[in-house]
């Protein structure tokens, strides 16, 4: 961390920010929906699903902003539904809500069971990306980082760990639907007393950033993570810089 950053605080989300996760999380979205309709086998590997469904898969990965969703991709796709962006996705959401949290209870028990069956597999399909142990130690050391994600923390620390990076619980924190990320970081500004423009966010998911925009902190998109054209647009048309992972290691 350069000098000039010195004030700078850094709230990161998780999955396509530090961690390429994808291929986790369609493997047990996968799992999780074979296990709800007894529909399709469990798998190990993304290549076991066909090219067109993991195609399709991967654009749906987009919309997501927490576990079950990566289940409702599945659903969607057996049931041959097209979402063809952000607004379709959250309306087949909204129209199967009575799914969610059986959804959101069978992925954490698939992904519980691929770790503690497949402890190596789960650990390679999160992989994470060049560069971030040492930026993720520089700001921790200065007590100015926060992982802010809907993933459970435990599963943040393992990835971490087996990355070589220490962790504090502290660093990390849980959003969900009664704790949002504006929720944390707004708490966050006002804990470690900051101003508004020494925090930095930078998700992946331009829906996040522009819930927490109004808090006047300094919001990004990882366009190295998980989003399209069309969501790349609303970020310009929104004011929210667009962030290369290049700009992300040589600015941070
Ligand atoms: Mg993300």
């Amino acid at each position: 961390m350069s000098n000039k950053n010195n004030r700078r605080f850094l709230a990161l989300d998780f999955d396509g920010v530090l961690v390429d996760s994808i291929q986790e999380c369609l493997v047990v979205g996968n799992n999780a929906y074979a296990a709800y309709s007894g529909k399709g086998a469990k798998i190990l590997s993304v290549d076991e699903l066909s090219h067109a469904m993991l195609q399709k898969a991967r654009h749906l990965r987009n919309y997501i902003r927490s576990g079950e969703d990566y289940v409702y991709i599945f659903h969607a796709l057996h049931k041959k539904i097209e979402l063809k962006d952000q607004i379709d996705f959250d309306a087949f959401l909204m129209a199967n809500t009575e799914l969610r949290t059986v959804f959101f209870n069978l992925f954490y028990l698939e992904r519980q069971s691929l770790l503690i069956r497949e402890r190596r597999l789960w650990l390679n399909l999160n992989p994470i990306y060049p560069g971030i142990p040492m930026l993720l130690y520089a700001y921790a050391k200065q007590d100015r980082l926060a992982i802010v994600s809907t993933k459970k923390s435990s599963y943040i620390i393992e990835i971490l760990q087996h990355n070589g990076i220490e962790v504090a619980p502290k660093w990390i924190f849980h959003a969900h639907e009664e704790y949002s990320k504006r929720d944390i970081i707004s708490d966050l500004l006002q804990q470690k007393k900051l101003a508004p423009c020494e925090i930095h966010f930078i998700d992946d998911q331009v829906s996040n950033l522009l819930a927490v925009q109004p808090l006047g902190v300094e919001c990004f998109l990882a366009a190295w993570g998980y989003n399209d054209d069309k969501q790349r647009q609303t970020a310009a048309r929104q004011k929210l810089p667009i962030l290369t992972f290049q700009e992300f290691l040589q600015n941070y």
